[in-house]
């Protein structure tokens, strides 16, 4: 089997690299995806009447181009949603983000958050940042001792199980809100319902889970364009083969990798030591989702609920059926529980299932005579990549390589980095119109584009 472009991989940067490919026209692709169905982390397990993601998939459409491309394929099928977030920390919600909505802590909390931000606003206690400061010390600079300390801290270790002091801030820029002092104080003294951050709204499908975006981009590729059920078991970068599981050998002229990066250097070869050495400074966390149906309508009108505290060992816990109620059986409700640990970690999912349930018990989102008609553990095995400061220098060095060896890397973990679906879709999009040799940006097939949904307030 031969092909001008072979792409590792059919979530979401391989589908949509294969269909700006094929928009593009004059090369022929093939997607090779291990499991048997494609999407990646952007797919969704049905089970029990219940439609269960990879933890909440939420579109966040910001890119004109990308915005109007999911509406076209999903169609009719998208409801538009103003976030519900909590933080759920000393027994009582608070709205997300911490930093803006203290309102409601106990009056000491209160009253170290505010003290800790306005001396650094105020410059009190102040020492220079390095210029590239560690997300700790930045955070002290950023928001005072008492909000790290009350969220940023122990929120943050629990994500990324990896001490603050030796991660980078080059992750954090959309992904943390940084409220006024105006909005800061405000927040403390009354109940701030204002929206702040990239993801104060979000998109979502009615019917059938995230699964239906990759759907929808395959069902657009030729016949016989993607190969599923086939997982490449390794890449001869010199002869320009690969070997996948039930096809056999596939000659290409160009790669797309979409594999988590980690996997693509040990699976391809030959690469020079350097690339082998700056491979083994790449770091990973797992998340394992605990995925959860209940015979109630447990948490309303709540999508997402932050866990700081340690007594709590999940970071996270989101609500499927408050982003749409097909997602679960009428009067029933179902959940994730997002639980991270380093990959090496070993994780004992009987036990961590106990401390969990326990955990969910003791904040009230379950109650003792619920009855859980669907449990079950969603790993999800490179979740995020983590920015330690090693991981730069790291990256660069591989993307050189791959660069002079003409191999694309894309997507969330081929790119090795922190990006959602809108930004996934177009890394494919702009790799497409390389190979092609594209200057111009692509254009959407008139049937992929479609009229704005009602904006939201
Ligand atoms: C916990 C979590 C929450 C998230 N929440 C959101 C959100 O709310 N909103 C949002 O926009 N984004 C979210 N994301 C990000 C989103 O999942 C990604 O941006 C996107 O799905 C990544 O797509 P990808 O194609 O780059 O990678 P992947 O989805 O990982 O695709 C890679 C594909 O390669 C396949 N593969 C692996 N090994 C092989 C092999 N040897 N041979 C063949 N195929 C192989 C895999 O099966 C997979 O299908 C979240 C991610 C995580 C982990």
């Amino acid at each position: 089997m031969k092909t001008d472009v072979l792409i590792l991989g059919g979530g979401l940067a391989g589908l949509s690299t294969a269909y700006h490919l094929n928009e593009c026209g004059g090369l022929s692709s093939l997607v090779v995806e291990k499991n048997a169905a494609v999407g990646g982390t952007a797919g969704s397990v049905k089970q029990g009447g219940f439609v269960f993601d990879y933890t909440g998939h939420l579109l966040h459409l910001h890119d004109p181009y990308g915005k109007n491309l999911v509406l076209g394929l999903l169609r009719g099928n998208l409801a538009a949603h103003e976030r519900s977030s909590w933080i759920y920390s000393r027994d009582v919600y608070t709205r997300y983000p911490f930093q803006a909505n203290t309102y409601g802590l106990p009056s000491k909390v209160v009253e170290d958050c505010l003290a800790g931000f306005f001396k650094t606003i105020h410059r009190l206690d102040w020492r220079p940042l390095s210029p590239r400061p560690s997300f700790r010390d930045w955070s002290l600079r950023q928001f005072g001792a008492g909000i790290s300390r009350h969220f940023m801290f122990p929120y943050n270790e629990k994500l990324w199980r990896t001490p603050l002091s030796r991660m980078t801030t080059e992750w954090q820029g959309r992904f943390v809100p940084k409220p006024a002092a105006s909005e800061v104080l405000y927040g403390a003294l009354a109940d701030q319902k204002k929206f702040f951050g990239y993801n104060a709204s979000f998109r979502y499908p009615k019917r059938g889970g995230i699964q239906v975006l990759p759907d929808a981009l395959a069902a657009r590729l030729k016949p016989g364009q993607i190969k599923t059920s086939s997982p490449v078991l390794s890449v001869d970068l010199r002869e320009r083969v690969a070997v996948a599981q039930g096809l056999g050998e596939v000659g290409f002229s160009r790669l797309v990798n979409t594999l988590p990066l980690v996997d693509f250097l040990d699976l391809a070869a030959p690469f020079p030591a350097a690339v082998r050495a700056a491979r083994a400074k790449l770091r990973y966390n797992t998340v394992y989702c605990l995925n959860l149906g209940v015979n109630r309508a447990a948490l309303p009108e709540k999508h997402w609920v932050y866990f700081p505290e340690k007594k709590y060992p999940f970071y996270r816990v989101g609500c499927y059926s408050n982003f749409a109620a097909a997602n679960a059986p009428q009067g029933t409700s179902s959940f994730y529980i997002e639980i991270s640990r380093r990959a090496w970690e070993k994780a004992d999912l009987p036990r961590l299932e106990n401390a969990v349930l326990s955990g969910l018990r003791s904040c009230r989102i379950l109650k003792s005579g619920d009855k859980l008609l669907s449990k079950f553990w969603m790993p999800i095995r490179c979740a995020y990549v983590v920015y330690d400061f090693e991981r730069t220098q790291a990256v660069e060095a591989i993307f050189k390589a791959l660069g002079k060896m003409g191999v694309e890397s894309i997507g969330r973990y081929g790119g090795w980095k922190y990006s959602f679906m809108e930004e996934t879709i177009l890394d494919g999009k702009r790799c497409a119109e390389r190979l092609a040799g594209r200057s111009q940006p692509a254009r959407l097939s008139p049937g992929d584009a479609q009229a704005e949904l009602k904006p939201l307030k």
